[in-house]
């Protein structure tokens, strides 16, 4: 029967011995390590010595081959003829079952376990119990550590801890080639090695090749048995001391805030204090270990353990304990945070990141970034497109399939990486680049050159931006302005509620650097999927649909205000032009132009300096602003469509949901009427309209957009080249004809249509 229990007779002496912990083991395998000689004599060396302390008759190691095919490399008590012929499929027999799973296999009885697989040629037919335990390095199974009684026995738990805590110690050995030669070390997997593609999602244009960087990469420890075991001990309790210091320091500063950064750092404090993780880093410490090969021994389990948790949740936190854990080994190495050196052309590969991680970095040397969770919303994302780095996220499992120094490659005009790419893939990535960059020097040619149609119309071209990074791209592009600064990037960056000088001295550097180029701010756009890790927000059932943006500053005003504050202090004695998002009525854009006169007043009656010109618009984002153009367009001095919102409220489909953001084409009969609409009542009125959704940096549809008769465009910087490309190929008067005729279509796209169309009339698009 699987699980009973009959201890040998002759081993209760000895085990009282084995008892003992792993130290005097760990001491003789340092010792049969010291004595020179072939790795793998020193190899059988160790598993006799494991079989004997452990009083067992046979222990062998496997380990995994870079074919993925695990094999017997060393045993004592098999079969000496099976070493390195017996091969075991992935997945095959207890060993696998124990790679698979990632952590120990304990049983009485294995032959009558069902993954028992038979090999003949080591000859264990008289073996009844059996204990497996993973090698586990850096959380990922490399091989597996096993022993074998003739008697059916279970091994008690002590015992397979002192055998978890071995494994790991052969681990870093075999990896070392300590204990495997070099030419066969080649051949063992340690890392995975093989050609990985991940598909994820895009949220950065861009390509880039480069060498992973794990962002809060493990520090591998360089010394794993103790000398002095009280002194480690000692090590381990004031490393513990200064990271809970550490944590209670950053909770301090975020006194009085709640948001995630705090959630992650309660659980920070908690696991810091949790007693069952203390006690088993003493314990690994106290069986001989350095503090930290303890910590990594533990930290190493709780990834193997993470790998099987279901629940999302649980996931979640175990993610935070080993983060942690990396921590408190930065600690004991002593690392000062923040000091990484990077490769020339580094890709840096992290879960996600916080408020300000990215821009810690060297800028020159980053080249790309993946992310195993994120979204096109987050901080890193947000950076990443501030900085031109190509991004991709939502790659599961990214972080344990690639090492620091592999190859990668982040597509981030599909939303891949390829991690190890073959060299074929190499030279096909190569070529795309060389393509791009060669198409990006002919546009970067077009600099300077204004964008007029064929026949003579003046396209404005703006570019969308929100950091203070993104300002030298004004010169870089040759936009015209800014057609869209996203204000709340700075919020959505920032560890804490930016101050009011802190966002006038943002702005005043836009305008700065914007000179005699116009710019128009947006207010706030917070809410929906734009939280603030320091602003309590009340959960919502519908966020996209909820309080946010100007409905947030309208019901909390102070700290509207405040922002209009900044901004007309920030353009004293300029234009100022600002704008307001989300309004879905007429009467929502009159109370907010009333707090812009509002401000200006107060600044007036404290004799404070005011803008030259102040110009008060509206964003066009809710549908239901369509059928009351005749009442808005006079209250406001501008209008610029939000075609990201606009298409999302229109067809009732989550922008950042990818199974239906591309489910309706903007280049359909409904989006473009909605937009002629627009552009006509703009043209009755002479308001001034733009157009500053993504899709305007879409050659195509930007064609589409000029031929309902729009002249002002705001796009992301990297639209701005080959928009420029197709207004200077474009005759506007034939495109507006041919526009005219696909809005009377009935079909549930006009892409087709449009595209012949721009072909017909030799449009590059
Ligand atoms: C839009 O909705 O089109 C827009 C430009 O604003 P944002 O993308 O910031 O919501
Ligand atoms: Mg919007």
């Amino acid at each position: 029967m699987v699980g009973a229990t009959t201890w040998g007779p002759a081993s209760m002496a000895e085990r009282g011995q084995a008892m003992r912990g792993p130290r005097s083991l760990l001491r003789q395998i340092r010792e049969a390590m010291a004595g020179g000689g072939p790795a793998q004599q020193r190899l059988d060396r160790v598993v006799q010595i494991i079989a004997v302390s452990m009083v067992a008759e046979v222990c062998s190691i496997y380990l995994r081959r870079a074919s993925a095919d695990m094999e017997l490399f060393a045993t004592e008590g098999l079969k000496r003829e099976a070493v390195h012929v017996t091969r075991m499929k992935p997945g095959e027999g207890l060993v696998g079952e124990v790679m698979r799973l990632n952590r120990p296999i304990n049983l009485s009885e294995a032959p009558l376990h069902p993954s028992f697989s038979y090999h003949p040629e080591t000859g264990e037919d008289p073996y009844h119990s059996f204990m497996g335990v993973p090698l586990l390095r850096g959380g990922r199974s490399v091989g597996v550590l096993v022993v074998q009684n003739r008697t059916a026995r279970v091994y008690g738990e002590d015992e397979v801890e002192d055998l978890q805590t071995i494994a790991m110690v052969l681990a870093e050995m075999v990896a070392s080639g300590e204990l495997v030669g070099l030419d066969e070390l080649k051949d063992v997997e340690l890392a995975p090695h093989r050609p990985e593609r991940l598909r994820g999602l895009k949220f950065a244009e861009g390509l880039a090749l480069g060498t992973a960087v794990l962002h809060e990469a493990p520090v591998a420890p360089e010394k794993l048995l103790a000398d002095d075991a009280g002194e480690e001990e000692q090590r381990l309790h004031q490393a513990t001391h200064v990271l809970r210091q550490q944590i209670d320091n950053m909770l301090e500063g975020h006194h009085g805030l709640v948001g995630q950064t705090i959630d992650v750092l309660e659980a920070y404090r908690m696991f810091a204090h949790d007693r069952g993780w203390n006690r088993s880093l003493e314990d690994a410490v106290r069986s001989g270990l350095t503090a930290e090969a303890a910590v990594e021994r533990v930290r190493s389990e709780q990834r193997a353990r993470m790998a099987q948790a279901r629940d999302a949740y649980l996931r979640e936190r175990l993610h935070d304990l080993e983060d942690l854990a990396d921590r408190l080994l930065r600690i004991l190495a002593g690392e000062a945070p923040g000091s990484r050196e990077l490769p020339d052309d580094a890709i840096l590969i992290a879960r996600n990141l916080g408020p300000a991680d990215l821009l810690e970095y060297d800028r020159s040397k980053l080249k790309g970034l993946l992310l195993e969770e994120g979204s096109t919303a987050s901080h890193a994302s947000i950076v990443a497109r501030a900085l031109g780095i190509p991004c991709v996220g939502r790659l599961s499992g990214l972080r344990d399939r690639v090492s620091t120094g592999d190859a990668v490659i982040v597509d981030g005009e599909i939303g891949e990486a390829f991690l190890r790419p073959r060299p074929d893939i190499i030279e096909a990535f190569k070529s795309r680049s060389a393509v791009r960059a060669l198409r990006r020097a002919e546009l970067d040619r077009l600099r300077d050159t204004p964008a007029f149609t064929r026949d003579g119309a003046k396209i404005t071209l703006l570019m969308n931006a929100g950091l203070a990074v993104d300002l030298e791209n004004l010169d870089l592009t040759g936009a015209e302005g800014i057609g869209l600064f996203r204000t709340e990037f700075q919020f959505m960056v920032a560890e804490e509620l930016p101050r009011l000088d802190a966002q006038t001295a943002l702005y005043a550097r836009v305008l700065d650097a914007a000179g005699d180029r116009s710019v128009v701010f947006r207010t706030l756009d917070l809410g929906g999927d734009k939280v603030l890790p320091y602003l309590k927000a009340e959960r919502e059932d519908n966020p996209a649909l909820g309080w946010r943006a100007v409905r947030m500053g309208l019901d909390r005003p102070a700290l509207m205000r405040m922002q209009l504050r900044a901004l007309i202090s920030a353009a004293r004695g300029r234009e100022l032009r600002v704008m307001f998002p989300l309004v879905a009525s007429v009467d929502e854009f009159r109370q907010a132009r009333l707090l812009v006169d509002r401000e200006i007043a107060w600044a007036l009656r404290r004799g404070r300096p005011i803008p030259a010109v102040v110009r008060v618009g509206v964003m066009i984002e809710t549908p239901a602003l369509l059928w009351h153009l005749d009442a808005l367009l006079p209250m406001t001095d501008f209008v610029s469509v939000g075609t990201n919102d606009l298409m999302q409220y229109l067809f009732a489909a989550d922008r950042g949901n990818p199974r239906v953001s591309d489910r309706y084409d903007l280049l359909s009969p409904p989006a473009l009427r909605a937009l002629n609409t627009i552009s006509e009542a703009c043209a009755e009125t002479g308001t001034p309209v733009s157009i500053c959704g993504e899709l305007a940096g879409r050659p195509l549809e930007a064609f589409a957009l000029i031929g309902l008769g729009f002249s002002r465009l705001s796009m992301p910087p990297a639209g701005i080249g080959p928009v420029k490309a197709m207004v200077l190929s474009l005759d506007r008067e034939a495109a507006r004809r041919g526009l005219a005729q696909t809005l009377r279509g009935a079909g549930g796209s006009a892409r087709s249509e449009i595209e012949s169309l721009a072909r017909k009339l030799n449009v590059a698009v």
